[in-house]
C-alpha cells in the first residue's frame, strides 16, 4: 500500500519536471543563487508517516510560509481577541508587500500580507529581539519536529534591502498599529523569513496543522485546535498572494507560499504537503509547486470542498430488546449533522417506546455541540413522559469524572441500560 502511494507521489512530481517557466526571486542575491532545477515533494499522513520524492533534503528559506505560523503563535500566546484588535482577517487581493491598512481600523487587513505579518511579530512576547525570535524558532521547530536554524546570509540581505518592509513597519507605527520599536520588530521578521526548511519539514508542519496542533511525529500538542482553525481560515482566504481565488477553486487546500520556492498545504484531519521548486510565477508562487498541488488535489481527490456523500449515516442499528425499550446504536464521528439525524429519529419514534437507549460505545469522535445535543434529548423527551438512557463506557458524552452526576441515566453496558429500562417498565 505504502509503495503504491509512493508511486503516486513520484509520478505527480515527475509529471512537472519538464516545467521550466518562471524565474528565481531576485530581490536579494542569495535567493537568485538557488538551483533552479531543485524540486522536492513530501506528503505527511496524519499519523506522521512521510512520502518523499526528489530534493526533499534541500534546505531553502521559509520566507512568507512563516506568516501563518507566527500568526498561530500570536493567537496561542495572547489570545484571539488581542490579536484581532491588531490584525484583520479580510482578503486584500493586493500584492503581499502592498503598503496598506484597513481604511477604518487602520490595522493590517490580514496576517498573510507583510503588514499583517510584521504586526503579528510585534505581538509575540519577548523582552529582546533574541528572546522573541527564539520563541518563534522554537514554535516552528516544534511544528516541524526538529530544531530548525537560520540562514545568516539570507537574513543579512533581507535586513540590508528591506526598505519596503521598513516603510510598512513605520507606517504601522505611525497609526499606532505596531507595539515596540519598529526596527526590532523588523529584525525579528527578517530572521523568521530566513529560517531554513526542507519539504519534509513543511509537510510535518502542515501535518501539525492538519492534526489541530498535535505534531504526529513527536506526539506533542504544540498549540490548540481553536488556534489552528483560525490559522487555516486565513490560509484559505489569503494564503496564496493575489492568486488565492484561483488556488481555492483549483486546489482547495489551505496553503501558504513563499518566495523561497516553498508551498505548504493542509488537508485538515488527513494530510500535510510540502513542495519546493524555486522558479516563481508573476505572483510569487512556485510554478511547479502550484502545478504539483493542482495534480495532487485532482488525482488524489483532496479538494476540501468536495462533497463526496451525505454526512455519514450514524445509526448502526435500531432494535427493541423489550416491548417499550428502543435501542439506537450510534457509530462513527458524532458531529452536528450525525446527531441531528439520531435525535430526529428518536423524537419521531417517541410513541413507540418509553425508554430510548442511545448506545455510543462505537463512536470514534465527538464535539461539544454533539455532546450537548445528546444530553439535551432527555429533557426534550421528558415532556412526553419518556426517558433517555446513555450507554457510554468510554465517556464520549459524559466524562468518567462526571458519571456520578448522571447515575441511573448513563451506563457502562447495553445490558445494564436495558435492565434498568425494563425495571422502569415493570414499575
Ligand atoms: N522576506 C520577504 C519579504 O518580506 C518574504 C516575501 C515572501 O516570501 O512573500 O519581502
Amino acid at each position: 500500500m505504502a509503495a503504491l502511494v509512493q508511486q503516486y507521489v513520484d509520478r505527480i512530481r515527475a509529471e512537472q519536471i519538464s516545467l521550466r517557466d518562471g524565474a528565481l526571486a531576485s530581490y536579494i542575491p542569495e535567493l537568485a543563487k538557488a538551483d533552479p532545477e531543485g524540486f522536492g515533494l513530501t506528503l505527511s499522513a496524519s499519523d506522521g508517516y512521510v512520502y518523499e520524492s526528489g530534493d526533499t533534503a534541500v534546505e531553502f528559506t521559509i520566507q512568507s510560509i512563516s506568516k501563518p505560523f507566527t500568526y498561530a503563535l500570536a493567537l496561542d500566546q495572547i489570545g484571539q481577541d488581542a490579536v484581532d484588535a491588531r490584525i484583520g482577517v479580510e482578503p486584500t487581493g493586493e500584492a503581499f508587500n502592498e503598503i496598506s491598512v484597513d481604511n477604518v481600523t487602520k490595522t493590517p487587513k490580514n496576517p498573510m500580507i507583510n503588514a499583517g505579518a510584521i504586526a503579528a511579530v510585534s505581538l509575540i512576547p519577548g523582552d529582546s529581539v533574541g528572546e522573541r525570535f527564539e520563541r518563534i524558532l522554537e514554535f516552528y521547530s516544534e511544528c516541524a519536529g526538529r530544531r530548525l536554524d537560520i540562514d545568516m546570509d539570507v537574513y543579512a540581505s533581507e535586513k540590508a534591502t528591506g526598505n519596503r518592509n521598513r516603510a510598512i513597519a513605520y507606517m504601522l507605527t505611525s497609526f499606532g498599529a505596531l507595539t515596540g520599536d519598529p526596527d526590532e520588530v523588523l529584525d525579528v521578521y527578517f530572521r523568521q523569513c530566513s529560517i531554513k526548511v526542507t519539504t519534509t519539514d513543511l509537510a510535518r508542519m502542515a501535518a501539525t496543522l492538519a492534526r489541530g496542533g498535535l505534531n504526529p511525529l513527536t506526539g506533542r500538542q504544540v498549540t490548540d485546535a481553536n488556534v489552528i482553525r483560525r490559522t487555516l481560515s486565513v490560509m484559505v482566504t489569503c494564503g496564496m498572494y493575489d492568486a488565492t481565488g484561483d488556488w481555492v477553486s483549483a486546489v482547495g487546500l489551505p496553503a501558504k507560499s513563499g518566495v523561497g520556492g516553498g508551498i505548504v498545504a493542509v488537508l485538515p484531519g488527513q494530510l500535510g504537503i510540502g513542495v519546493y521548486s524555486p522558479r516563481l510565477d508573476s505572483r510569487g508562487n512556485s510554478v511547479r509547486g502550484v502545478q504539483v498541488c493542482r495534480s495532487l488535489s485532482a488525482q488524489l481527490g483532496l479538494h476540501f470542498l468536495t462533497v463526496s456523500r451525505e454526512s455519514s449515516a450514524t445509526l448502526r442499528a435500531v432494535f427493541d430488546p423489550s416491548p417499550r425499550v428502543r435501542v439506537y446504536e450510534i457509530q462513527g464521528d458524532l458531529l452536528f449533522a450525525g446527531v441531528e439525524q439520531v435525535l430526529r429519529t428518536a423524537e419521531r419514534d417517541r410513541d413507540d417506546y418509553d425508554v430510548a437507549v442511545l448506545d455510543v460505545t462505537r463512536v470514534n469522535d465527538i464535539n461539544d455541540a454533539a455532546r450537548g445535543m445528546l444530553i439535551g434529548l432527555r429533557a426534550s423527551l421528558a415532556g412526553g413522559d419518556k426517558e433517555a438512557y446513555l450507554v457510554d463506557p468510554e465517556g464520549w458524552v459524559v466524562r468518567a469524572d462526571r458519571r456520578e452526576d448522571y447515575r441511573g441515566i448513563v451506563f457502562r453496558t447495553l445490558d445494564e441500560a436495558v435492565d434498568a429500562a425494563r425495571q422502569l417498565e415493570i414499575g
